[in-house]
């Protein structure tokens, strides 16, 4: 079988090295070389221990081994999780991955995927490169998916967020994470190091503020850590300089109803969704790349028997987890209690409580899901004092 999966980040090219290990044919199209994606960087100890190539590959990667939570008014929390978790640079992971496909025997186009064309069971694909012609299509093209659209599975404004933020150069960055929560916005900035750079960034609901309030509060955090990088961003009036980098982009943070409803792939006409082209990314923390990877194995084992039971399968894995934050989202970015935010009072009551402080642990870990989130959290604080 010949297949075209368009899009080489984390999940095009995991899949490519999967299916060429089944012995399919696979051309991987991406649009641009390996490159600095809008993003974090952040995989957690989970994702490491489960995909033995991010664990011991070539990609450069900054190790966390603590992480502090900073509440609106200013209260802070150090929590160590069980595991360190990785920070990487996405042009470097992109490399390593696309590597990785290509060894397998991938055949990577850097080309854009300009028209898709179903018929007579094939599909025909119109790149910057040429015409091609295969039995199967894969959209792991990212958060704008054109391919999810070329498909009919539709997204709205409720079911994205939206980040920005700046790569600043630091040759000795720290070990620490930094997550910040606002009162004003469903969403925190981050200090999250690299080996050779750090990425400040805030995330918020799409629409739900301005990108120049969001600027302004990710610049007086930066303020607080970089005074000098600070300062070289607003004299820079927005454009790159010297050592620092804007980026900004829109990321899948979907609606409960959509998670309901939403299917990603379909056997008779050849086609199926992974990463954030489908819009498996945790809506409550913004985190995508363990299961835009995670995405890709289901789907190549499906792909092994019956396409079909990729839906079952990532349904299964994570989907009613994913779903779960987005029924939590709200409530834990604007809900209240005992008078005060609820992110206001867990980093105040985890300050007291180690059952709530081991729990956050393994929420930051990957190891604690949602779905029993609740009663673990009031076993642990009967727990301890
Ligand atoms: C600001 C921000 C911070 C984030 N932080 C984190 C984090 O710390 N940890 C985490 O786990 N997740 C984070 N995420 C989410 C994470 O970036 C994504 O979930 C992850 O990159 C998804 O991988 P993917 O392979 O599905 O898509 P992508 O990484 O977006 O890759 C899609 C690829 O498709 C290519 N493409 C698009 N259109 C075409 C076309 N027509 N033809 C050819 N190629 C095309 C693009 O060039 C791109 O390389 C963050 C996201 C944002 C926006």
């Amino acid at each position: 079988m010949q297949v075209a999966i368009v899009g080489a980040g984390p999940a095009g090219s995991h899949l490519a090295h999967q299916l060429r290990q089944n012995g399919a044919e696979v051309l991987l199209f991406d649009a641009r070389p390996a490159w600095e994606k809008p993003c974090g960087g952040g995989v957690t100890s989970k994702a490491l221990r489960e995909f033995e190539f991010l664990h011991n590959g070539p990609a450069p990667k900054q190790m966390v081994s603590s992480l502090r939570l900073i509440s609106a008014q200013g209260r802070e929390l150090t929590v160590a999780p069980r595991h360190d978790f990785a920070i990487y640079s996405r042009r470097e992971l992109a490399m390593m991955m696309r590597q990785r496909a290509i060894e397998a025997g991938a055949k990577l186009h850097v080309a854009c995927v300009e028209k898709t064309e179903f018929a007579s069971g094939k599909w025909q694909l119109e790149t910057s490169a040429g015409e091609f012609k295969v039995d199967f299509l894969v959209g792991a093209d990212g958060a704008s998916s054109v391919i999810r659209r070329r498909v009919g599975v539709k997204f709205e404004a409720k079911d994205f967020a939206y980040a920005l933020g700046w790569n600043v150069k630091d040759a000795q960055p720290p070990t620490r994470v930094d997550v910040k929560y606002l009162d004003e916005i469903s969403g925190y900035l981050w200090l999250f190091p690299r080996h050779d750079h750090i990425s400040y960034g805030i995330a918020s609901g799409y629409q739900e503020t301005t990108p120049a309030r969001l600027k302004e509060k990710l610049l007086d955090y930066i303020e607080t850590q970089d005074p000098t990088a600070a300062r070289e961003i607003r004299s820079g009036n927005g454009k790159a300089t010297a050592n620092t980098n804007f980026y900004a982009a829109i990321l899948p943070a979907l609606d409960v109803t959509t998670w309901d409803h939403l299917s990603a792939c379909n056997a008779e006409q050849a086609w199926a969704l992974i990463g954030d082209a489908a819009g498996f990314v945790d809506p409550l923390t913004g985190e995508g790349i363990y299961y835009a990877i995670k995405s890709a194995d289901l789907l190549a084992q499906a792909m092994t028997s019956r396409v079909a039971d990729y839906d079952p399968l990532w349904r299964a894995e994570f989907g009613a987890e994913l779903r779960r934050a987005s029924e939590l989202s709200d409530r834990f970015y604007y809900g209240n209690f005992a008078g005060a935010r609820l992110t206001e009072r867990m980093v105040q009551f985890a300050k007291r409580h180690r059952g709530v402080r081991e729990v956050l642990r393994d929420l930051v870990a990957g190891d604690q899901g949602y779905v029993d989130l609740k009663p673990r959290l009031l076993k642990n604080v009967f727990r301890f004092g």
